[in-house]
């Protein structure tokens, strides 16, 4: 299906007559008004969500990979085919990003996220017989998921996880509830009338970080995904169960004299601007050679951001950063009344008019400025001109905080390519392209809106939720050769 802005339009125009724009459709509610709550994944409280997981697992673990695969089938058709419905209702719901981007995030993962094909055993055969190594499923995972990407993460972990075997229990973020409530429901129903098991995503209509911790804690689940900001992976990091952590990141950029200034241009906007810099992998800030700094705000001009001088990058800056916290614990973070808002809604902010499509904000700044250090998740990005590419490399590597996410370079020159991979030892290390090329989106390789970074698994798979197992067979089985028995 061909996403036109004219068909955006209908179908926005259809849901909004049916949902209202105020977000009192609850997703655990169908249209007609009947609850679905303990059903088609949709759960009050963790214990039910857990049992019904488990159930739904034990099923699923009588069935061949040939029926997960039809499994995925349906998040993938329901991903692709009602993009424009979901990703309307996600963006009415938590209000940030953009529309064509939040519907974009749901075909894309619909078609792209590797399924059971991704699975694969090893073997190992010799005198002593034959070994294999298979891929088995943990059971129930226990999944947190973003504001910034709600039923986009869920519809992607169900493909990994689902592929992998495993049956999934998600605290959806509060302000991404209904849309994730609304997306499980249309899943697991798709699912049961086909296949008959219910349940293998359930959702908690009611996410809190009460409900958060019980997943965490619950004996039922046995591996945890978290998809989230600081906070939340810290506190994964200390459960007791395994987790897997995509955290946050703060992706710095560096260009150097020998970079495509255009190209590079175009990919920071493309990549900076994209759903108004919600993607974890985002351009967050730019460090350019002082040789070609002028060139390359030039560049940006011409490739359509829109720049701010002095005055105004200062005026943005207090009103769109602000602290929280007490005593050490004070820091900056970004104003929520900004987070993921439009170019040309920061823009008049400061009494600013820029053209409604203006995707993206830049200005000059120096590192000190708050918009560098912190993941602004709005469409500001500040350029920092430094004296040469190793001050930019490491200005950018103490920016990133050593999170070890994702950086970027723009540059011709395989030294300072080679420098930077090594320095900053990122999970993702993009070169002359958007952050998303990492992702397959215009690059090669494979996406997953969970970039597993502290814990080290990366850009997670359908083998990221498998246990290893051997299966061995001595002296036998081995065709080649007299063998062990001679
Ligand atoms: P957030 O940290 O505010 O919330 C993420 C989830 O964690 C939500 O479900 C929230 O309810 C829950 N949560 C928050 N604090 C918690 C706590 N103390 N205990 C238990 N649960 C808690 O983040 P957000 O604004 O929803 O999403 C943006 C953040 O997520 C950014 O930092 C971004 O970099 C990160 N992110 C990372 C990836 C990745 O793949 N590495 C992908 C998307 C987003």
């Amino acid at each position: 299906m061909q996403v036109t802005e004219e068909l955006i339009r209908n179908v926005v125009e259809r849901v909004l007559a049916q949902v209202g724009t105020g977000g009192s459709h609850s997703g655990a509610h169908a249209s007609n008004g009947r609850s679905h709550r303990g059903r088609f994944g949709v759960f009050d409280n963790v214990d039910d969500a857990v049992a019904a997981a488990t159930e739904a697992f034990e099923a699923l673990s009588e069935r061949t990979i040939e029926d997960r695969k039809r499994i995925i089938g349906h998040i993938r058709r329901i991903s692709i085919d009602q993009c424009v419905e979901l990703g309307t209702m996600e963006m009415n719901e938590t209000k940030i990003g953009r529309l064509v981007h939040k519907i974009e995030k749901l075909k894309t993962l619909g078609e792209k996220t590797p399924g059971v094909e991704f699975l694969r055993s090893e073997v190992f055969s010799g005198d002593h017989g034959l070994a294999v190594i298979e891929h088995a499923p943990f059971g129930v995972i226990g999944c947190i998921t973003p504001v910034t990407h709600s039923l986009p993460t869920i519809t992607g972990n169900a493909v990994s996880m689902i592929a992998g075997g495993n049956t999934l229990v998600v605290n959806p973020h509060p302000s991404g509830k209904l849309v994730a409530a609304e997306g499980v429901r249309r899943f697991n129903e798709a699912i049961y009338r086909d296949l008959g098991i219910d349940n293998l995503i359930c959702v908690i209509a009611e996410p809190t970080i009460e409900s958060a911790d019980a997943v965490f804690n619950h004996r039922g689940v046995k591996l945890i995904c978290v998809t989230g900001g600081p906070a939340v992976a810290r506190a994964a990091m200390k459960s007791s169960k395994r987790a897997i952590v995509a955290g946050p990141g703060n992706p710095p950029v560096v260009v150097d004299e020998t970079a495509d200034l255009d190209r590079a241009a175009r990919s920071i906007i493309q990549g900076g601007a994209y759903d108004n810099n919600l993607l974890c992998i985002a351009e967050k800030e730019v460090f350019v050679v002082s040789e070609v700094f002028d060139a390359m705000m030039a560049a940006m001009d011409r490739a359509g951001a829109a720049r701010l001088n002095a005055r105004e990058v200062d005026t943005f800056t207090k009103v769109a950063i602000t602290s929280v916290g007490e005593g050490q614990h004070k820091h900056d973070v970004p104003h929520k009344d900004f987070l993921g808002k439009d170019a040309a809604v920061l823009a008049k902010a400061i009494g600013k008019n820029v053209p409604a499509k203006t995707e993206l904000l830049f200005g000059e700044t120096d590192e000190h400025n708050p918009f560098v250090p912190v993941e602004q998740m709005m469409p500001f990005i500040p350029f920092v001109r430094c004296r040469d590419v190793d001050e930019a490399i490491a200005k950018a590597k103490h920016y990133e905080h050593g999170f070890r996410h994702t950086a970027i370079i723009h540059s011709n020159n395989v030294r300072n390519m080679t420098k930077m991979g090594r320095a900053l030892d990122t999970t993702l290390f993009v070169k002359n392209g958007p952050c998303m090329a990492s992702l397959g989106l215009g690059g090669e390789g494979y996406l997953s809106f969970s970039i597993a970074t502290p814990t080290g698994e990366g850009v997670t798979t359908p083998l990221t939720f498998t246990r290893e197992r051997r299966c061995s067979l001595i002296d036998d089985l081995c065709i080649l050769g007299a063998g062990a028995r001679g």
